[in-house]
């Protein structure tokens, strides 16, 4: 940044500063001659005006033009940032209070006249005037209202892209990364709770032919409809995942062995009448499902009770398919 000149040689007005707003006019006499040798500096657009490598804690105050808080100094970036700082606002008061180096980058969008207020300076205006110091606690709280905000907002975008890659995109049914991260803990809270849990994986039957005899964009609809029937036929407190191509995972928490027969049967006869359509009034023949089912052993993981129900979903398929086995 280049030097330009002193305050006395600017007529920018100390009452146009946020920071001297409200304040008396005697004591703005008194502001006014402590900033007179204040430096003036140039930033010129796209310049870093202040981050981590800046040296000496400084307030800067804009008197013209217009400074933008950012992470990169490209243009676009620059004009685009939602946080940018005008004519009598002030950047780098946190550093100046607790001279610990500003933690953001600020950079000139356009050509801009700055104030540079060192921290000796700074403090004998907090002593002098209590106007300034109140102004001071105002900007202060204003900045942590907006961190937080911002804090806010990056939270909940972070949640919604959490929640969004845990969903399979084409059934809308929890998916594989779901599982991962969440199957351990039913079963450790299962273990320590000494509550029953069971898992049944659902493969639809002969579903190549379904996709080669009807196409790939109607298996995707029998696939849907089939997501739909088992998600409908479940308790708030049980779960349902995709876990591969054409095969779901359902973990049915405190649920017994015999409980979760009957919530199978139940999946199983309504996977074979659901009616999968391929426009409003012609229905394709009905899709059918195997179902395996396993309940939770003590010691037994995540790993070994989906291998068992697997087991199970295997000799589902070896007795004809469309049927529960255990
Ligand atoms: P089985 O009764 O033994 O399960 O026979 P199958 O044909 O269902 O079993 P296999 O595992 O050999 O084939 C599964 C087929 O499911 C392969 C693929 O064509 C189809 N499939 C898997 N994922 C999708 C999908 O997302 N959409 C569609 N349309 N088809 C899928
Ligand atoms: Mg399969
Ligand atoms: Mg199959």
């Amino acid at each position: 940044m280049e030097h330009f000149k002193d305050f006395r040689h600017t007529n920018f007005k100390v009452g146009d500063i946020q920071l001297f707003k409200n304040i008396s006019k005697d004591e703005l006499l008194k502001i006014k001659q402590q900033l007179d040798y204040c430096p003036v500096v140039t930033a010129k657009s796209g310049e870093i005006v202040l981050d981590s490598q800046s040296s000496g804690a400084c307030l800067y105050v804009v008197l013209s033009g217009i400074l933008a808080l950012t992470s990169n100094t490209s243009k676009r970036q620059l004009e685009n940032s939602t946080i940018q700082y005008f004519a009598g606002e002030c950047v780098g008061e946190i550093s100046v209070l607790d001279e610990e180096a500003s933690t953001a980058t600020i950079a000139a969008v356009t050509d801009a006249q700055l104030l540079l207020i060192d921290s000796v300076i700074m403090w004998r205006l907090i002593d002098d005037s209590n106007g300034v110091a109140r102004n001071l606690l105002q900007l202060l709280s204003f900045r942590i209202r907006t961190t937080n905000a911002q804090l806010r907002n990056r939270q909940k975008v972070g949640e919604f892209y959490r929640q969004l890659s845990m969903v399979d995109g084409l059934t809308g049914l929890h998916n594989r990364s779901w599982l991962n991260t969440q199957l351990p803990g039913l079963i450790e809270n299962a273990h320590a709770t000494q509550t029953e849990l069971s898992i049944v994986m659902v493969d639809l039957d002969h579903f190549k032919k379904f996709n080669d005899q009807h196409g790939h964009v109607m298996g995707d609809e029998a696939l849907q409809v089939a997501a739909k029937v088992v998600s409908a036929g479940l308790r708030p407190s049980d779960f349902a995942a995709r876990y591969g191509g054409e095969e779901m995972i359902i973990i049915l928490p405190n649920t017994s062995k015999e409980s979760a027969l009957i919530v199978a049967e139940r999946l199983c006869d309504r996977i074979r009448h659901a009616q999968v359509f391929k426009d409003s009034d012609q229905a394709l023949p009905h899709i059918t499902a195997s179902l395996g089912l396993a309940t939770l052993t003590e010691g037994q993981d995540g790993l070994a009770v989906i291998s068992s129900a697997d087991a199970a979903l295997y000799r589902a398929k070896e007795r004809g398919r469309n049927q529960v086995a255990l």
